[in-house]
């Protein structure tokens, strides 16, 4: 493969600043003033004639959206990705529930409309991001994966004034399997995490491929407090799909006019799709010299 994958030990923050300038400011981000670069393009899906913005995607760590549906497993692998390449892994949806436990003007603006039961707005979640950045920043953090944003393109505009996302890997697996997967969602009722109890084994026909994915299974302790989601119904996963297919659609397009989003149909459970995820994004030698350097 030709690409290579920006993976530059010394951290570059000004996108960052620059994130966290335009999210917290009304005022359109400044130009940043161009000078001369030799160096090849990080990716060749790059549209943007800015070259300052290149220099500084050369020094920074990556800047990667993952996008996909609930229940295919974004979370996992965007935070084993994050892992490998040191970048945070940053959640939208952890951020408000973190926000929820936390204290002060935000956490009660939060809490009010989580239990009105409406849905949390652009602006709130663009100022959460905001926060994360800036702490994230404080501490030498450089690049980041986001997951669960860009949710509408008013987001993905937002973000694109501002900084180079490198590139947006769109995660997809066939509707069968993501409906079996959804409904085998369980959560853990007094550690909060996720298991799936699904075990699916799906024979190839027609040309393609069969999948076969093990539950992932919770530890012993975590066995007798599991509970699913009182909307994980057949009825309810399916409308829930559809709406995400017709939200996502719009940011979707957005990247792939700037030749930014990567499409990666999953071929199975983690040990099947790891590997060939690597592969796609053109990590595969990175992780075998992290594993020789440990
Ligand atoms: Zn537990």
């Amino acid at each position: 493969m030709a690409a290579s994958i920006p993976l530059s030990s010394r951290p570059s923050l000004s996108a960052i600043s620059r994130v966290a300038r335009c999210f917290t400011s009304a005022s359109p981000s400044q130009p940043t003033p161009s000078s001369p670069s030799s160096s090849p393009p990080l990716f060749a899906f790059s549209t943007n004639p800015d070259l300052a913005r290149r220099q500084d995607a050369e020094r920074r760590n990556v800047q990667w959206v993952f996008l996909g549906c609930p229940g295919v497993g974004k979370g996992t692998y965007a935070s084993r990705l994050s892992t490998l390449l040191g970048v945070p892994h940053i959640a939208t949806g952890d951020l408000v529930r973190e926000e929820l436990s936390a204290s002060g003007p935000l956490s009660h603006q939060l809490k009010e409309i989580v239990n009105q039961g409406k849905l949390v707005s652009d602006e709130i979640i663009i100022s959460l991001l905001s926060k994360r950045l800036k702490a994230g920043e404080a501490q030498g953090e450089s690049g980041f994966i986001l997951d669960g944003f860009p949710r509408t393109t008013k987001q993905a505009e937002i973000l694109e004034r501002v900084t180079d996302i490198d590139l947006v890997v769109n995660l997809k697996l066939r509707e069968d399997v993501l409906m079996e997967k959804c409904l085998g969602r369980r959560i853990c009722g007094q550690c909060g995490k996720n298991f799936n109890v699904a075990s699916i084994n799906v024979k190839g026909e027609n040309g393609n491929p069969g999948i076969s994915m093990d539950p992932l299974l919770p530890p012993a302790h975590c066995m007798r407090k599991l509970i699913s989601r009182a909307d994980d119904t057949e009825e309810v996963v399916k409308e829930r799909l559809r709406i995400y297919w017709e939200k996502s659609q719009p940011v979707e397009d957005f990247y792939r006019r700037q030749g930014k989003l990567m499409e990666f149909d999953l071929p199975g459970g983690i040990p099947e799709s790891w590997p060939k995820l690597l592969e796609a994004l053109n990590l595969d030698d990175f992780e075998e010299k992290q594993s020789a350097a440990a």
